[in-house]
C-alpha cells in the first residue's frame, strides 16, 4: 500500500531509533513486533494495549494503588509504563501521537529499538523499580523488608519466559482493555 506521505498529515510516519521509518498506517492493534527493513525485530506498543500484557493483574492493582499518576483522572496503564521506558531510553524509543486519526484504533504507538521480549523484561524492571520506590516511600520497614525479600527471589527474565508463554499473545485474553 503506497499511500502519498503527507508531511503533517494523515499518513503519520515514524522515524524509527534505528534510521527506517514506517508508516502508522502500516501498524495495527495486534501487531506486537514490526519486522524493520534494518533486519531487526522492533517491538511495538499502543495505548489500548492493556498493562496486563507486561504484568499480571494483581500487580497492575497494586500499581494504580501505589502509583501517583499526574493526572488523577487517568489511572495508571501503559501510557504511564511507556512514558518511563521513554524516560530510560530517549534514543531507542520513537513514538507517535495518531489521536488525529481515529481510523487507526489507537491514540498513540511506540516503537522501540529493542525487540518485544526485550521490551518485556526492561518495562518489568522498571515496573520493580516503582514499586521499590513507593515501598520506600510508605516508611513501613516491614513492607519494605517484606518486598526486598520477595524481590530476592525474583528472576526478571524467567518470568517474563514464563509470562510469555502461559499468556498466548494472540489469544483472547490479550484484547485491549
Ligand atoms: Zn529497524
Amino acid at each position: 500500500m503506497a499511500e502519498p506521505r503527507v508531511p503533517g498529515g494523515d499518513g503519520a510516519t515514524l522515524d524509527l531509533p534505528c534510521g527506517e521509518s514506517v508508516a502508522t498506517g502500516k501498524l495495527d492493534m495486534g501487531m506486537r513486533e514490526y519486522d524493520c527493513d534494518c533486519g531487526e525485530s522492533h517491538a511495538v506498543v499502543m495505548d489500548v494495549h492493556p498493562p496486563s500484557r507486561f504484568v499480571p493483574e494483581f500487580l497492575v492493582d497494586i500499581l494504580r494503588e501505589t502509583i501517583d499518576t499526574t493526572d488523577e483522572n487517568v489511572e495508571f496503564g501503559t501510557l504511564h509504563i511507556m512514558g518511563v521506558v521513554m524516560e530510560e531510553f530517549p534514543e531507542e524509543v520513537a513514538s507517535e501521537d495518531v489521536a488525529e486519526n481515529p481510523d487507526l484504533g489507537y491514540a498513540m504507538v511506540w516503537v522501540t529499538d529493542f525487540n518485544s521480549r526485550r521490551l518485556h523484561e526492561v518495562v518489568v524492571e522498571l515496573i520493580v523499580e516503582l514499586m521499590e520506590h513507593a515501598v520506600s516511600h510508605a516508611e513501613d520497614d516491614e513492607a519494605m523488608s517484606q518486598f526486598e525479600a520477595d524481590m530476592l527471589n525474583f528472576d526478571v527474565p524467567t518470568f517474563v519466559e514464563q509470562y510469555r508463554k502461559e499468556r498466548d499473545f494472540s489469544g483472547p485474553h490479550d484484547r485491549p482493555a
